[in-house]
Parts: structure tokens; C-alpha cells; sequence
């Protein structure tokens, strides 16, 4: 069962992470880099590089093919039933295939809400140690600064009114943080794009740099 946990993946199935090697870059104050659309990874991310990585649907795919059993569940429950997070609203699971169980944790760096990419992440983590895409995680180097946005393949899925929504989501959760409600939330969008667009209306781009400015205002207030 481990050999064929271990076999590579195709290359089709293979995606590309963009990792910001810059600090300054990362914190989007960087005059050395300027940002310009990746034709890799299509993101606009300064200096990066790209790591190889499998998503969670063809490692949950690889899964089913050696145990059609197989099952995750989170460690800790809170009192309505529901996954409990911890403090850094990582997901830790236990995750048992073909009887062996191992240990997971996922977590979504920069993003608050997102359970189903804790969800994936937390499998592609736990399946990782029995095995799967091992030789793409031993490639990772340990100097990079921070995950940058999901790589265009895990993405995929979502339509641009669906990233938007998803995006006025996580906007509108960022903000709660801070005390605002959707009517100081649209008016700070408002003055933020002087004018030129709404926060209801706006395409998911734009959104999604929005989402950045806002949680950049909330560090340097807290
Ligand atoms: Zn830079
Ligand atoms: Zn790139």
C-alpha cells in the first residue's frame, strides 16, 4: 500500500505555488520587484518562485484508489458539534487509511473562513506522511517568506462571481474584526478605489486587493 501511496503523479496533475521570496515584497512595499502577471502562475506577486504540489481533489482521488474506506476526522469538536480550529485557526485531523492512521493539520495563512481549503490542506498534510507527493514536499525550501494566493488549479473551480462572493465574504469578516459594518465597509471600499467602483459590484481583482488593504490597516491598528 505505501509503494503505490508513493507513486509520482503526472505532470498534468502536478500544479505550481507561488511562494513571495521577498519580505518586502510579501508585505507589498517592495521598490526593488514590481509586480507584473507571472506567466507561470498568473499571479501579480513580486519576487517568487514556484513550488510543485498536488491538490487535495487528486490526492483525495490517489485515496480512494488504494482505500475506498479511507476517512478523516478533526481531533477536537466545539459545543455545537463542528470542527474545532486552533488558535491559529489551523485544523488539526486524524486521518486513517487502509487501517494506519496519521495525524494532519491544515491551515489557510491570510485567510479567515476558509474552511474547505483547511479541510484539503489538512488531507494533502496528512497524506504527505504516508507518502503522497513526498517528493514534491521534500523539494520546499524552508527559506521562503509567505504562501502567496492558491495557485490557479485550486481555483479553478470558482467562477468570477463566485471568487467575488467569496471575497466580499472574507472582506466582510476581516472588517468584523475591526468593528465594521457592511455600510463603513462599502464607504471605505468607495474611497479606497476614489469613486470608481462599488463593493458590491466589484470584479474579484479588485476585491481582492481591497482584502489585502483592509488587513493592513487592522495590523497596523492593532
Ligand atoms: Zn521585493
Ligand atoms: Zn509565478
Amino acid at each position: 500500500m505505501l509503494g503505490k501511496l508513493r507513486a509520482p503523479f503526472e505532470d498534468s496533475q502536478i500544479g505550481k505555488l507561488p511562494r513571495v521570496t521577498c519580505k518586502a515584497c510579501s508585505d507589498r512595499a517592495c521598490s526593488e520587484h514590481k509586480p507584473s502577471q507571472c506567466r507561470v502562475c498568473k499571479g501579480f506577486l513580486g519576487k517568487h518562485i514556484h513550488l510543485d504540489y498536488v491538490g487535495h481533489a487528486h490526492v483525495t482521488e490517489r485515496l480512494l484508489e488504494i482505500d475506498p474506506g479511507w476517512s478523516w476526522e478533526p481531533f477536537a469538536l466545539v459545543e455545537r458539534g463542528l470542527p474545532a480550529l486552533d488558535a491559529s485557526n489551523g485544523l488539526w485531523i486524524r486521518m486513517t487509511v487502509g487501517g494506519k492512521t496519521v495525524i494532519g493539520y491544515g491551515d489557510a495563512p491570510g485567510k479567515r473562513a476558509a474552511v474547505k481549503e483547511l479541510i484539503g490542506d489538512a488531507i494533502r498534510n496528512a497524506a504527505m506522511r504516508l507518502g503522497v507527493a513526498l517528493d514534491l514536499w521534500k523539494k520546499e525550501p524552508a527559506d521562503t517568506v509567505a504562501r502567496a494566493e492558491p495557485a490557479p488549479a485550486e481555483k479553478r473551480s470558482l467562477s468570477p462571481e463566485e471568487r467575488a462572493a467569496e471575497l466580499r465574504n472574507l472582506i466582510l469578516a476581516v472588517g468584523k474584526k475591526k468593528r465594521m459594518r457592511l455600510a463603513d465597509i462599502a464607504g471605505a471600499f468607495h474611497e479606497w478605489c476614489r469613486g470608481e467602483r462599488e463593493f458590491r459590484t466589484a470584479p474579484a481583482e479588485v476585491l481582492e486587493e481591497f482584502q489585502q488593504h483592509l488587513q493592513k490597516i487592522g495590523s497596523t491598528d492593532a
